[in-house]
């Protein structure tokens, strides 16, 4: 380092589901770099976004102190959205005015509509400890279940099929057993862009002989480690996969033992794929059918594989479709429990498993026991000293529907920015702006925050103790590195205020307090202490007891279903809900960049990772750019049934023609203006990889 710290704090990237853990090395109370250490996720190894995106934390734009909306000043005045200009629309206040007034309101509406009139967001990029408080807070204090965060616009269908057919919604082994692996699927996932560190490991299983099989409408950067790349046509998964599943019953190549006494619904499975042969599905997903063959003897002849998948697997009406096939073809080969063997869905968030599992979904309390269960509530009400709301949440899309019709009249959102992320952006933020009351907790001036009639100025990554569970089950220790700005606080100091305030008498002095409560309740926890933490930095569940090292590889002995079985669910071939046509001849994906973070709230603020990526573009296909007659660099117009940004052009020879592909996390041109919010029925995601669009030259 150029610069000699004074200190160094161990603790975990603050990004994506990978859990790299980190050292941040400090010198006068700033962070200065950042280094890789040795965990079992990332032994050393870090991604451009770990190393260099923090000094976000140390950016003018912080929020230091309470916000409160001006009272001359409507929230329709914030639509559009003006980035240079939201701090204008409030005036200051102490958090005694701040909190008093959030609490009042949010009671107010409460007490005159009702409990299903409140909502609250919690945040994947929060603790474990404050999703917990986050959803404990809107469940006693609000007396809903109207609480979600961002894994509904994530795996909630991955999640949803996982529940359904194996009884947990976690992955079946750690990415890094891979190592261990003769095959390996990555579909609907780019790693090296979005798990640049889990994509390393892929890649040295691969050079070291397994046969990687990549699934992808766009070419990637693994391609080049793969024994075939299959670039399908857009939304045509349970096509290519019910014809791997057909091939593999068809060829006799499945488990019949593994099939036999640990699974159940095989003759439905092998019914309902009959008719799939690699012909017929070849015909829909653009893919040879002898090639459909080759990796489907090549994935059920391994000795021991894994399947990787992402958010092209999920954000589709028939995400949880997706998922029951891929489900399908592991229980047919036996492909679980055992050493190199597993489902896998690469998580988003660096805390969107920890999130769900503590409750922060409106279907489950912690570790997911059913709302509607009267045995289990009353075990909750027990120990929360409160009534519990017996009926299912919303869920994010449609507690913002709910709030744009009316129904909905107050939401607290924690950490969250839904006027970026949500689907058909022009409804999410008219939703936000006709809220009786929007209190946003958070550290900048977010596009959500735009719409607040109370700011809560929270404190960053690196400044808070709390623990995170990555993609692979493990719980790792987040320490606290340099102090919050101003006046800016602890996130469960300000949700304890506020539920204080709300009538609830809460009295947690340090997350460590929260995390002991959620022991008591969480099953999955048991054997994971604070103080092992901090001695250990990370511990995988189900980990039977404080000696043990818990489990990297599950469901070798069974599946936590009733019957103690995998169910193989099958799947019908079903278009996306809008098709191209004459008008919108496209097919517009969205996600993110390898340099930046979804809305770009913390990325965009990190100079090295915005100098890298610094402006919006649309990525388009040779041809495509050449039939509209423009170069690379030139501004053109993305339009849908949404809306339209302008934005310039990227030439992407990895897409293939009639496919386009904005990032999310610009706000000058917003890929959510343009998304389609139509809902899979099961996982209630909307369909974010799959808009009819079409380009204009501007
Ligand atoms: Fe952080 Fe993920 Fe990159 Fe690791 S791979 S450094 S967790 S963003």
């Amino acid at each position: 380092l150029a610069i000699t710290p004074d200190r160094h704090v161990d603790s975990v990237c603050p990004y994506c589901g990978v859990g790299c853990q980190l050292t941040f090395n400090i010198k006068d109370e700033k962070i200065v770099a950042v280094s890789g250490r040795q965990g079992p996720a990332n032994k050393s190894r870090l991604c451009v976004k770990g190393r260099y995106g923090f000094d976000y934390v140390a950016n003018p734009e912080r929020l230091t102190t309470p916000l409160i909306r001006r009272d001359d000043v409507a929230k329709s005045d914030s639509l559009p959205f003006d980035a240079s200009n939201p701090l204008t629309h409030f005036r200051e206040a102490s958090w005694e005015e701040a909190l008093d007034l959030a609490a009042g309101k949010l009671n107010h509406v409460r007490d005159t509509y009702g409990p299903s009139a409140m909502s609250g967001f919690g945040s994947a990029k929060g603790s474990n400890e404050e999703a917990y408080l986050v959803q404990k807070l809107v469940r006693t204090g609000f007396k809903t279940n109207n609480v979600d965060h961002c894994t509904r616009l994530c795996h909630a269908s991955s999640v949803a099929a996982l529940l359904e057919n194996i009884g947990s919604g976690a992955v079946t082994a750690s990415f890094s057993e891979c190592r261990n692996s003769d095959a390996i699927i990555v579909i609907g996932s780019n790693p090296t862009v979005n798990h640049p560190v889990a994509a390393t490991f892929i890649k040295n299983a691969a050079q070291k002989g397994a046969k990687l099989y990549v699934m992808d409408p766009r070419g990637q950067a693994l391609d080049r480690y793969a024994e075939e790349s299959l670039n399908f046509v857009p939304g045509t998964d349970v096509a290519l996969l019910n014809g791997l599943i057909h091939v593999i019953i068809d060829e006799g190549l499945y488990d019949s033992d593994y099939v036999k006494n640990q699974t159940e619904g095989f003759e439905d499975l092998k019914a309902r794929t009959a008719s799939s042969t690699p012909e017929a599905m070849s015909a829909i997903c653009g893919i040879a059918p002898d090639t459909i063959r080759d990796v489907a003897r090549g994935y059920a002849n391994a000795k021991a594989a894994m399947i990787f998948w992402g958010m092209g697997i999920s954000q589709h009406t028939h995400g949880t479709d997706n998922s029951r096939c891929l489900i399908s073809l592991a229980l047919l080969t036996g492909n679980v429990g055992k050493p190199g063997a597993g489902l896998h869905p690469l998580r988003g968030q660096n805390n969107v498993q920890g999130a769900s599992d503590a409750g922060l979904i409106p279907m489950f309390f912690p570790d997911y026991k059913p709302v509607g269960d009267p045995e289990i509530r009353a075990k909750y009400e027990n120990l929360w000293n409160a009534k519990l709301d017996p009926e299912k949440g919303l869920t994010v899309v449609e507690i913002t529907d709910a709030a744009y019709n009316g129904d909905i009249k107050a939401m607290y959102v924690m950490g969250e920015n839904p006027a970026m992320s949500d689907p058909d952006q022009a409804h999410a933020r008219a939703a936000l702006a006709n809220l009786d009351i929007l209190v946003v907790q958070d550290i900048f001036m977010t596009e959500t925050a735009a719409f607040a009639d109370v700011i809560l100025p929270a404190s960053a990554f690196p400044e808070k103790n709390g623990t995170f569970t990555n993609t692979d089950r493990r719980v790792q220790m987040g320490r606290q590195a340099i102090d919050p700005p101003g006046d800016a606080r602890q996130d469960w100091w300000i949700i304890q205020e506020l539920a204080n305030r709300m009538g609830l008498s809460w009295s947690y002095t340090h997350a460590r307090d929260i995390f002991g409560e959620m022991r008591m309740v969480m099953p999955s926890l048991t054997g994971i202490t604070w103080d092992r933490l901090l001695k250990e930095d990370a511990v995988t569940y189900p980990c039977a007891d404080e000696n043990s090292e818990g489990k990297d590889v599950i469901f070798g002995d069974g599946f936590p279903t009733a019957s103690g079985r995998g169910r193989m669910t099958p799947a019908d071939v079903l278009p996306p809900d809008e098709m191209p046509d004459a008008e919108f001849p496209l097919v517009m994906s969205t996600g993110r960049l390898l340099e930046h973070w979804h809305t770009g709230s913390m990325t965009r603020r990190a100079t090295v990772l915005d100098a890298l990526e610094p402006e919006p573009e649309v990525h388009v296909s040779p041809s495509d750019l050449q039939s509209l007659q423009v170069s690379a660099g030139d501004l053109i117009r993305v339009v849908t049934r949404r809306g339209e940004i302008a934005l310039a052009a990227r030439v992407d020879p990895k897409l293939p023609a009639g496919m386009i592909f904005v990032p999310f996390c610009f706000n000058e041109a917003p890929a959510n203006m343009l998304t389609n919010p139509a809902l899979d029925p099961y996982g209630k995601i909307p369909e974010l990889k799959f808009s009819a669009a079409r380009l204009e030259t501007v």
